[in-house]
């Protein structure tokens, strides 16, 4: 987001040079420059097995199930927001924590930090914006997400680093296979 007024001060911003960012706001008062940044959010698949956790929230994707997502908290590092999203939204602890790449939302501003971990205890409890959340298999998982494109990259790339063998979990999968055949060319 590119700030025009102080959120401390509530002046007008000025700009100032910064190294290798160019001009950037810059509050004088507070002498604090708002730089221009997006947000980070984690995004995590959750494995028991061969088992993935996925959610419904109808406010994000209709018709489709999606993994445990939410924002980085101020003050935290981004395995304790692991943690602590997958305990909040399904009342599950995970351990084993692998990071998976990052994806950018640019009509959100949002920096998809993606994630894999591994089911340690506890059973499934939803939070109220959590409206089902259940264990799937994990060859369903794509045909499930069928609206969350984010999501499932993270699929695929989880499918690779337990090294799922077999097409089946692809099968719905069309924009894959269409990029299989474009990179075969
Ligand atoms: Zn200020």
């Amino acid at each position: 987001m590119k700030f025009t007024y102080c959120p401390i001060c509530g002046m007008k911003l000025i700009e100032k040079d910064s190294w290798d960012e160019g001009a950037v706001p810059y509050c004088p008062t507070d002498d604090v420059m708002y730089f221009d940044t997006p947000k980070p959010c984690v995004v995590v698949a959750v494995i028991k097995g061969s088992e993935i956790l996925l959610l419904k929230q109808s406010y994000t994707f209709k018709n489709s199930k999606v993994l445990v997502s939410g924002y980085v908290t101020n003050g935290e590092s981004v395995e304790d927001t692991v943690h602590r999203e997958v305990k909040e939204e399904t009342g599950i602890t995970v351990g084993e924590i692998k990071y998976l790449g990052s994806d950018y939302l640019a009509s959100k501003e949002i920096i998809m930090l993606t994630f894999m971990a591994k089911y340690v205890e506890g059973e499934i409890k939803v939070s109220p914006e959590v409206e089902w959340a259940n264990w799937g298999n994990i060859d369903d998982a794509i045909c499930e997400m069928s609206e969350d494109e984010i999501g499932k990259r993270v699929v695929r790339k989880l499918l690779k680093e337990i090294k799922y063998e077999g097409e089946r979990a692809y099968r719905c999968d069309i924009e894959a296979i269409y990029c299989d055949i474009k990179d075969e060319k």
